[in-house]
């Protein structure tokens, strides 16, 4: 699912106020792009149910790639369900 532009907005404010020294836990680079989009992560590796929204941050230095929960930043309209 694709980010409106006022869902990336909330976003960037939630990643600036909550992490604004981020830096990649994996090379240092204190680059990164937020993904345009939310993807879906199981929330049990071993039973079915329901999936996780969240929103991808990769590091342009190596590629590492953080994941933060939507609802947790700020979108709650962003749900699993789908
Ligand atoms: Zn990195």
């Amino acid at each position: 699912m694709a980010l409106s532009p006022e869902q990336m907005e909330v976003a960037k404010r939630y990643l600036d106020e909550k992490c604004p020294d981020r830096a990649c836990p994996m090379c240092g680079s204190k680059s990164f792009d937020i993904g345009d989009g939310v993807g879906y992560l199981p929330s049990s590796l071993t039973t079915p149910g329901p999936v996780l929204p969240v929103l991808i941050m990769f590091c342009n230095g190596c590629g590492y790639v953080a994941h933060f929960i939507a609802n947790k930043m700020g979108l709650p309209d962003i749900t699993g369900d789908s």
